[in-house]
């Protein structure tokens, strides 16, 4: 049996917070400082955003990746206009319409996708479906980078996607709640995969990478952030002591752990798959290009597994869910390949 503190691969969010955003928070904890974003941290913050994405963006700060991205499409769409969503999308399935309530009614469109990679064929598809006054207008194309299945979008799907959005005049939303995942695993820099690539709006996630709290909102086209600030504020969305949501991005950004650390985690992730891929009955699900691994094996495998004190999620597809996180322990990866494997024996025998 594991104790109760013992590394889980459940969720990334199950992870604590990394010593960069640690050491930037405590920095800001001496003394007082303006509340509200008037202070300096926040100013270097977004400062950080801007040299890190070499474009002059406008930044946001949010709690949570929930309000981000409902608050980032609801400023995109009228309440009238409608979202094209993956099926499997967080904006779609996890956050209890969220993105619905915030921007008064606009529509998600589901598109039912194979691992939850939207298309330009099937964006076209939905977009195009219903042209009448009956049906909310298309307006606004999400798409989460990496998805909820750990598939990365390239960049020449990026600008294939962006270019059918310009050409249906569709805003294009990005929710990357892992989205130094998806830089680590393409090696590509954070500007070559949005406003190069044709995205209006990206939502940067620090939770699942380290941080406490907190996701930063970027808008690359100035015009689309009009009022955002108001929109945060109504939300419950504008923390007064706005520097502790600001410090630890200040603390990930300028020290580059925001992208070291999700080197880690993808390299623990394709670690993990290549050690238990000659298991019999176990098959990965999705290719790994993330830091999540995604097991289809027997129903009393998984029992097995969860008797021998392992977490996981079974929610997408049925198959074991295990994420890797900013400190992923190889030691606790190694004793999780041995039990699969001992599991695995345990049922040959
Ligand atoms: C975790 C996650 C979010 C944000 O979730 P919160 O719990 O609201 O912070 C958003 N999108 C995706 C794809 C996620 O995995």
């Amino acid at each position: 049996m594991t104790s109760d503190d013992a590394q889980q691969f459940a969720s990334d969010n199950y992870s604590g917070i990394c010593p960069e955003a640690w050491a930037a928070m405590e920095a800001a904890n001496r003394g007082h400082a303006p509340a509200y974003g008037e202070d300096a941290w926040t100013n270097r913050a977004a400062d950080a955003f801007r040299a890190l994405f070499e474009t002059p963006c406008q930044v946001f700060f949010a709690f949570n990746g929930t309000a981000a991205n409902a608050l980032a499409l609801a400023s995109l769409c009228q309440s009238y206009h409608s979202v094209i969503c993956a099926d499997s999308a967080h904006v779609e399935t996890d956050e209890c319409g969220a993105p619905e309530f915030f921007s008064n009614g606009s529509k998600l469109l589901s598109v039912r996708t194979a691992s939850g990679k939207l298309t330009p064929e099937a964006i076209r598809a939905t977009a195009t479906n219903r042209t009448d006054i009956h049906f909310p207008k298309p307006r606004v194309v999400t798409l989460t980078q990496p998805t909820e299945t750990g598939q990365v979008y390239d960049l020449a799907e990026l600008r294939a996607i962006s270019s059918v959005c310009r050409e249906l005049g569709l805003s294009l939303h990005m929710d990357g709640a892992r989205f130094a995942n998806a830089c680590a695993s393409l090696g590509c820099s954070p500007a070559e995969m949005t406003w190069q690539a044709g995205i209006d709006v990206l939502c940067f996630g620090g939770t699942k990478n380290g941080m406490h709290a907190g996701e930063a909102v970027l808008f690359f086209n100035a015009a689309l952030a009009e009022d955002f600030g108001y929109r945060c504020k109504q939300a419950g969305q504008l923390a007064s002591k706005m520097r502790f949501l600001a410090a630890p991005w200040v603390g990930m950004l300028e020290s580059g752990a925001w992208l070291s650390h999700a080197r880690h985690a993808n390299a623990c992730a394709r670690g993990f798959a290549a050690a238990i891929t000659d298991l019999p009955e176990v098959e990965l699900m999705f290719p790994v290009q993330a830091n999540g691994v995604f097991l289809r094996m027997p129903p009393d495998r998984m029992e097995a597994l969860r008797r021998r004190g392992w977490r996981f999620y079974t929610f997408i597809g049925g198959g074991a869910r295990f994420m890797f996180a900013w400190d992923a322990d190889p030691a606790r990866v190694e004793a999780l390949i041995r039990d699969l494997r001992a599991v695995a024996r345990d049922r040959a025998a």
